[in-house]
């Protein structure tokens, strides 16, 4: 998703800001209290002050008699605290008539002392004299800390309450006035709100490429600019549009584009935010938000991931576990239906799940129009590149048309990351501006993940992977339509211990020759393993993975089985409440899996035939491939020789690998 640092916003008030006199007059008492309570504690200390006496009379009373446990004396103060036994206290009249108990804590009594070596010499003389006094303990204490003082020690604490107060009024306020947040307002639609007055930067400069997908948002920006010129010959102007497309296609951009074209407000939410874990509450917010946008008509209303709330209802009322969504898509439904009193108020809704949206909500009327926002094709990427390349300091070896021609399969937002993981990629090597090179170290990284040349792999597993990955090249090499190769590499990278990375061409159709032979230069590691080591290991697991389900979408989906025949049991809609159970009998179910073994089981003696006529070229390139990790297309070339074939220049790809 876009990022989502720009939204800032502002939000009405909706339910006119209620005031809350009430609440916050008859919580003055409140403070009130805390306060006279906080004093109380303060001055009415649970323990007595000690009780002034004389040395001479703790001399010859208490220390004669034993009943002293600690002498402390404070030495700015020149104070002595005495505290005594707990269970003598009630032997001195004068203690329990200041207030002390049996048990009470001291310290009990206190006396002057002239200097810190009267004190000394005194208890010395004490302890020597007297049996008794042996076994008191003497401490020595500085003045009270700031924080033993008794007044700092209120404030504090009354800040605090005070400060713990107002958050909870705050938030209880918040919620009774209808803000964001507060148990009151769950009910409340969280949509943001982008009006004139927000800052809304992007506009449609900033989403590059998707030519007609623009073209239709700008049409619908125009028609809420200027509604006449399109009503005047009786066109109505559509409710609805829906964005339909791969994540990271620039779906959200362009809706903050129309935000920032539109000057109309524009409320923003996601179909999560309708969904909260009290029931009702989703249609709840639904009816708020068209209640806000109707006021604020004309203006956009976009709603991100609608799949969270549109999916198609289920047709078994038994199993109504998802009451509470369909609750609050029925709401969207009505609300959107019952449009004739809020005219100026579009819909749009993005999602990369069109299929699995209830059709109620695609009928005309509702969504009328549906925009495919599809992954760029060359020229887009390269314009795209163009925008995010922008603000970055650039090498003049950098060519947007080449980096557009590295990276087929990619997104908008994957080109954004490829753009800003160059700029860090040459950053830390302190470089001045960013390079080409720079460019294609991000894409390896984005495509394969970090490098990882610290992992410890034993020789042998070196020589295995090499061996591996030299099988996809040899094999992908000397095949009419495996992709064409780029470059093979045994340097560990994320989880792929090794990795054929190839630009496979783009097309919008594949011929079954074309699958054929891409499926056998999946299986070229396995095969080349067994060649050569006559042994296969579970690095082929990723590879056999593809190879299966490529050849059961051959059999079950593109209908390229003979035997199976021309069905396709694919269901695009999606609508089928019985996915559980296959649309074929058992014995179909059997012919099929019959059919992919074999279809895999050949390409699989395929890639070992080509392999095992060209064992000595194999070797070459493992061999090297040990040597340097990493080889090229040109590598190959001269251990293999040119490719007979002549490789259309059209289009390259998408860097797409092979791991071990
Ligand atoms: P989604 O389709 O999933 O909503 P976003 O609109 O959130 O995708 O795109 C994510 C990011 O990718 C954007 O913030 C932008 O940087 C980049 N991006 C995607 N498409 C484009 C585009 N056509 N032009 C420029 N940038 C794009």
């Amino acid at each position: 998703m876009a990022d989502k640092k720009s939204d800032n916003f502002n939000f009405p008030p909706v339910g006119g800001g209620k005031n809350n006199k009430g609440a916050k007059n008859g919580s003055y008492w409140l403070y009130i209290l805390l306060f006279a309570v906080i004093i109380g504690i303060n001055f009415f200390p649970s323990t007595p002050e000690p009780v002034p006496t004389t040395w001479e009379t703790v001399k010859s009373t208490m220390l004669e008699k034993g009943d002293v446990v600690k002498l402390v004396l404070w030495r700015l103060e020149y104070r002595v605290d005495v505290y005594l036994k707990g269970e003598k206290i009630e032997e001195y009249p004068d203690l329990v008539a200041h207030g002390f108990k049996n048990k009470s804590a001291g310290p009990h009594y206190s006396y002057k002392v002239a200097t810190v070596e009267s004190f000394d010499a005194a208890i010395d003389q004490a302890k020597a004299t007297l049996p008794g006094a042996e076994n008191v303990e003497r401490d020595y204490e500085d003045s009270k800390s700031w924080w033993d003082n008794g007044l700092v020690q209120l404030l504090l604490m009354t800040a605090i309450f005070i400060g713990f107060w107002l958050f909870i009024m705050r938030r209880v306020n918040r919620g009774a006035g209808g803000g964001p947040g507060g148990v009151f307002s769950v009910g409340k639609s969280k949509a943001k709100l982008f009006d004139r007055e927000s800052n809304v930067k992007i506009t449609f400069k900033d989403v590059a490429g998707l030519a007609e997908a623009k073209q239709e948002v700008e049409e619908i920006v125009s028609f809420l600019k200027s509604p006449g010129k399109y009503t005047k010959l009786g066109g109505k102007i559509p409710k609805g549009a829906l964005l339909v497309g791969p994540p990271g296609t620039g779906k959200t951009l362009m809706a903050k584009a129309m935000a920032g074209e539109a000057n109309v407000p524009f409320f923003s939410m996601s179909g999560s935010d309708f969904v909260e874990m009290f029931v009702g509450v989703g249609a709840s917010r639904v009816r708020d938000l068209f209640k806000q946008a109707k006021e604020k008509a004309p203006c956009i209303v976009f709603i991100d991931e609608i799949d969270a709330i549109g999916r198609a209802r289920g047709k078994n009322p038994n199993m109504g576990a998802n009451d509470e969504r369909e609750n609050t898509l029925n709401q969207l439904l009505t609300e959107m239906d019952g449009f004739e009193t809020n005219s100026g108020v579009i819909i749009i809704g993005a999602t990369n799940r069109a299929d699995i949206l209830d059709s109620a909500l695609l009928r005309a009327g509702r969504f009328d129009r549906q925009i495919y926002v599809d992954l760029p094709e060359l020229k887009d990427r390269e314009e795209i590149f163009k925008v995010h390349l922008r603000p970055l300091k650039l090498d003049p070896d950098v060519d947007c048309a080449f980096l557009a021609k590295q990276t087929p399969g990619f997104s908008g937002a994957d080109i954004a990351n490829v753009s800003n993981e160059a700029a860090l990629i040459a950053a830390r090597k302190e470089k001045e501006a960013v390079t080409k090179q720079d460019f294609l170290d991000a894409i390896d990284r984005i495509v394969g993940g970090l490098e990882n040349r610290s992992k410890v792999i034993k020789m042998s597993e070196k020589k295995a992977i090499a061996y591996h990955e030299a099988g996809h090249a040899t094999v992908s090499w000397l095949l009419e339509h495996a992709h064409p190769l780029l470059k093979v590499t045994i340097v560990p990278r994320g989880k792929a211990l090794g990795a054929a990375w190839y630009l496979p061409r783009e097309r919008q159709i594949t011929t079954k020759e074309q699958l054929l032979d891409e499926m056998c230069a999946v299986l070229g590691g396995r095969a080349a393993e067994e060649l050569v080591f006559g042994q296969v290991s579970t690095g082929d697991q990723n590879d056999l993975e593809k190879a299966t389900k490529q050849a059961y979408a051959m059999v079950s989906i593109f209908g390229m089985s003979d035997k199976v025949g021309m069905l396709s049991y694919y269901d695009s809609t999606g609508h089928n409440d019985f996915s559980f159970t296959k649309p074929y009998s058992e014995k179909t179910a059997e012919l099929i899996d019959a059919e992919v073994k074999e279809l895999v089981t050949a390409a699989y003696a395929r890639a070992k035939k080509i392999l095992d006529e060209h064992q000595e070229q194999h070797r070459q390139v493992a061999e090297l491939l040990i040597e340097r990790e990493v080889i090229f297309s040109d590598d190959l070339e001269q251990i293999l020789g040119k490719r007979p074939w002549n490789e259309e220049e059209e289009n390259t790809t998408q860097p797409d690998e092979v791991s071990l």
